[in-house]
């Protein structure tokens, strides 16, 4: 009886390992050791097996107590065994539970679900099962600016409502730079690096290598010269066109005037999709005639820790070009030829990156380049986007929206094929306007020049692999503004050191193995339970539930650690006397680690300066207007030049009230709240301004002309639809609330319905500048109430179901501002320096209408599988072959099904 057990538990044990065995990364044959190592072990057992008495002898055993006893509990044992195998394998039931035919029939069925499983994962791995591509289009609003270093997030959302540490961010302050974007990916995407000849080296010790074989165009030749670091290891490689870059000098004609040609119409231009080795060589030889080329690449970075650069774009004035560099990563370098040929010129915008990814993944490097995002900066142009030049130089509208595309999917869809296509299809026009403007401005080259110089500095860039070091994780803290102790900083580093190993060695970025702002929740709140840890993560980023263990466990050494000298280091006064942190998870505001929607520059804010009704401009008030600012809160103890006077009894009253009022903290939202009167006037005087103006315009005799038929439309859209940028904060916030909120009731609209009143009260006065004084003592001394009514939480929340309505707003906001919003990089010429785009930052998506499942490409998949094979269990059509062939397989010959 016991036997069969037992030699299926071998077996079983031995074919479940693989899938059960932590992914040994090294090398291959260590897969062949292990089965061949296997393959042992079931003969090992097998023997064993046999070795027992059978039959009539078996019989003979068994009436020996000891013997049937002992052979009781083995079995016991093994049932035990197999059903922890099993149970590590999901596999549902407990086969301790059933009687013995059906513990057989069980561990049959349990094999059977394994061999799926692994031939599945095999095929998945091996590119042979490509189920077919659902693309996935969901519409988010996106800052137009990323500022974080982080990998893009295009990543999961769940439908719950937000929790700490969630991906939704419940921000609540509307945001001025967000721009709608669709987040546009598939299902099923296989991960790319599967396919690579050569693996990617995501380790830590192992500097980036060049992997350049030819060196064309070379004035030196070919040669790795390596960067030691203090301790003598090698640090990085130099340069592999160092030389050529620091001797390039542009050719005459191109610091000469160009002659612009307008581009065809992309309808009416060929395009080539250069996806195999021939295709590429004819695209190099035609690339070979060209003087001039476009370029430009897309990179995805979610999947990956490194990244991956999914196509290269290129244009001729008469042909485009799209590379599918998934297919030719190793073949892509032979186009060295023509990208790093000093003579012919290569136009890209905002190269930064491009450059980076270039070389790293393609092994491609650039010799004589034009970047037109350093020109629009040298031309001190109002913003430094593409879709900006485009507008600017060719009054074209752009859509930009799909910039959060999933560039791995294949086949490629068409829209991305166009999108990808216009973003070098005009450039080679951009680059000769602003030639001529750099010229323009500086009649000597020397503008151009330094162009050129800068733009041959970005070619000098070597890519680095992205490192940790032992402080890394100290620069996040400072970053959140809070004081950790020595016990959340020990866990915090633990989580960092283990979040970056896993990133390597899975090949995913940090933002899918564990977001900063669920990491630092976890740290802060050392959950003493694994579900404390589940807890702050929302939703659970799927590494982080496969590792829940390892996590726990790094927690729990943090929380053993004595407390001590709190505090990292000295900190303002401010952050120092906040209370302890007394968190509420459940609650939505909840979320201190959450910076995304801080703007790093406002230029809008009011200051005091007063912009005149009359001439527009900004005007330096009055001094009786501003003599109450300067007021001081206490008398002065000794005077200079004055004989001290008693204070009057008023002077004192002031003087208690400023003192206790100076000694309040005043939240952020307060002042704010406190300012939201001064800007209501700024306002009210600027449309008064524009009013006047329109008149002015319509009692001028001529009809007005399409410009200002189309500013006014624009005008008119801008306040019908409520949503453009330059609309304040407050605005916003005053117009949605009504909807947000939904009840008629006049209380429950504190904005709408208590500042009118108190504007009425004010209205007789001129507005000055005791205006917000005034609104601060109101603020303070009227109540809370009004500062927790207004619906931020609400309306963040709210959003996710944009009624039709808002939906058409959203629509005709795109279109209204397509062309200035467009381009995300570089929209801000106070930083456009850092512009370049990063990736997106971890705070720069709203993922309110993202479905989780839907960004699970490529490794994700075989989960799917799985879990579809598990249910449909015994009711397979085919389970009864299955179930015999995997008897026959079981006991037999397990090579032959492995090569199924
Ligand atoms: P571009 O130069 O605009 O074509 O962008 C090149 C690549 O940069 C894209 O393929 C993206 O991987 C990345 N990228 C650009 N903008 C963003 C953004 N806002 N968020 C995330 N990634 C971006
Ligand atoms: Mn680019
Ligand atoms: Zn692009």
């Amino acid at each position: 009886m016991p036997r069969p057990p037992k030699r299926v538990h071998q077996e079983a044990k031995k074919e479940s390992a693989p899938p059960d065995q932590p992914p040994n990364k090294s090398a291959p044959e260590n897969v062949e050791a292990f089965t061949n190592q296997g393959f042992k072990n079931v003969i090992a057992a097998t023997k064993a097996a046999n070795a027992f008495p059978q039959g009539t002898a078996r019989a003979l055993y068994l009436s020996y107590p000891g013997y049937a006893r002992v052979m009781d509990d083995l079995s016991q044992r093994v049932v035990a065994l197999i059903g922890n195998v099993l149970k590590a394998n999901n596999i549902k039931g407990d086969i301790r539970k059933r009687q013995v035919e059906e513990q057989f029939e069980m561990v049959q069925e349990s094999n059977d679900i394994l061999f799926e499983r692994i031939t599945t994962n095999l095929d998945i791995k091996s590119g042979l099962r490509r189920n077919p591509q659902e693309v996935v289009e969901t519409q988010v609003d996106v800052m137009s600016s990323s500022t974080s270093a982080e990998p893009a997030e295009v990543s999961p959302q769940t439908q719950e409502t937000p929790k700490a540490g969630s991906w939704n961010r419940t921000t609540g302050t509307p945001q001025r730079n967000m721009v709608s974007a669709r987040l546009f990916t598939a299902k099923n995407i296989v991960r790319p690096q599967t396919q690579f000849k050569e693996p990617v080296d995501n380790s830590a010790q192992n500097p980036f290598v060049p992997r350049l074989k030819e060196k064309p165009n070379s004035l030196k030749p070919l040669a790795l010269l390596p960067e030691y670091d203090d301790a003598g290891n090698i640090q990085s490689y130099l340069h592999p066109y160092e030389f050529e870059l620091l001797k390039f000098q542009p050719a005459a004609d191109q610091l000469q005037k160009q002659k612009p040609v307008l581009p065809a119409l992309m309808a009416n231009t060929e395009l080539m999709v250069v996806d195999t080795v021939e295709k590429l060589e004819q695209a190099l030889e035609e690339l070979r005639q060209a003087p001039q080329i476009a370029i430009d690449v897309e990179h995805h970075s979610y999947r990956t820790f490194m990244g991956i650069t999914c196509l290269v774009q290129m244009s001729t004035r008469s042909k485009d070009y799209i590379f599918d560099t998934l297919i030719l990563r190793d073949d892509m370098h032979i186009l060295n030829l023509v990208l790093t040929d000093p003579k012919k010129l290569k136009i890209l915008h905002g190269a930064d990156l491009d450059i980076e990814w270039l070389q790293r993944d393609l092994s491609l490097y650039i010799v004589n380049m034009f970047d037109t995002h350093r020109a629009a900066k040298a031309l001190n142009l109002a913003r430094l986007s593409l879709a900006y030049l485009l507008k600017h130089y060719l009054d074209l509208d752009v859509d930009k929206s799909l910039q959060l595309a999933d560039w791995r999917m294949r086949p490629l869809p068409q829209q991305l094929v166009d999108y990808a296509r216009q973003d070098t299809h005009f450039l080679i026009y951009v680059y000769e306007r602003m030639t001529n403007d750099l010229l323009q401005q500086h009649a000597d080259p020397g503008l151009l020049g330094s162009v050129y110089q800068q733009s041959t500095d970005v070619c000098k860039k070597r890519y680095n692999k992205p490192h940790i070091g032992p402080e890394s994780h100290l620069d996040l803290v400072r970053k959140t503004k809070r004081s950790f102790d020595n016990r959340q900083l020990y866990a915090l580093r633990g989580i960092f050191e283990w979040r970056d190993a896993t990133a390597r060695s899975e090949d995913e970025s940090y933002g899918y193995v564990l977001p900063n702002h669920m990491m630092l929740q976890i740290a802060e709140s050392l959950p003493r339970e694994m579900q404390g840890i589940l807890a702050c993560c929302n939703p659970i980023p799927p590494l982080v539930r496969q590792q829940l263990h390892t996590l726990h466990q790094i927690v729990l050494k943090a929380r053993d650690q004595p407390l001590v000298k709190p505090i990292l280091e000295a900190r303002s006064s401010t952050q120092a006397s906040l209370p302890p942190s007394t968190k509420d998870f459940s609650s939505k505001l909840y979320c201190p680690h959450d910076f995304s929607h801080l703007e790093e520059i406002r230029d809008d804010l009011p200051t005091l300066l007063k912009r005149s009704s009359t001439s527009g401009k900004l005007e330096i008030p009055r001094a009786e207007e501003v003599a109450n600012e300067g007021l001081p809160i206490a008398a002065p103890a000794m005077a200079l030049f004055e004989k001290q006077s008693k204070p009057t009894q008023e002077e004192e009253q002031r003087w208690a009230h400023l003192r206790k009022e100076s000694q309040t903290l005043r939240m952020p939202y307060k002042r704010y709240l406190a300012i939201l009167p001064l800007m209501v006037q700024l306002k009210a005087d600027q449309l008064a301004r524009e009013r006047s103006e329109l008149q002015k315009r319509q009692l001028c005799p001529t009809a007005p002309t399409v410009e200002q038929n189309i500013k006014l439309e624009a005008h008119a859209i801008k306040k019908e639809e409520d949503v453009v940028y330059s609309v304040p904060l407050k605005e916003q916030l005053k117009r949605k609330h009504p909807q947000a909120n939904g009840k008629p009731d006049a209380d429950q609209q504190p904005t709408t319905s208590k500042r009118p009143r108190k504007d009425e009260n004010r209205q007789p006065k001129p507005p000055v500048k005791t205006e917000p004084v005034e609104e601060v003592q109101q603020g303070a001394g009227e109540s809370d109430d009004e500062v927790v009514e207004v619906p931020i939480e609400r309306q963040a929340t709210e959003r996710p179901k944009p009624s039709p309505a808002q939906n058409k707003r959203q629509q005709k906001k795109n279109q209204f501002q397509r062309g200035f919003k467009a381009k995300n990089r570089g929209n801000h010429p106070q930083s456009s320096s850092q512009q370049i785009p990063q990736h997106t930052g971890e705070g720069n998506f709203d993922y309110k209408n993202v479905d989780f499942r839907q960004f699970k490409g490529g490794a994700q998949r075989a989960r799917g599988t799985e879990i579809k094979q598990q249910i449909r269990g015994k009711n397979r059509p085919n389970n009864r072959n299955n179930k015999q062939f995997n008897k026959l397989f079981t006991f037999s010959n397990v090579r032959k099904e492995g090569k199924k």
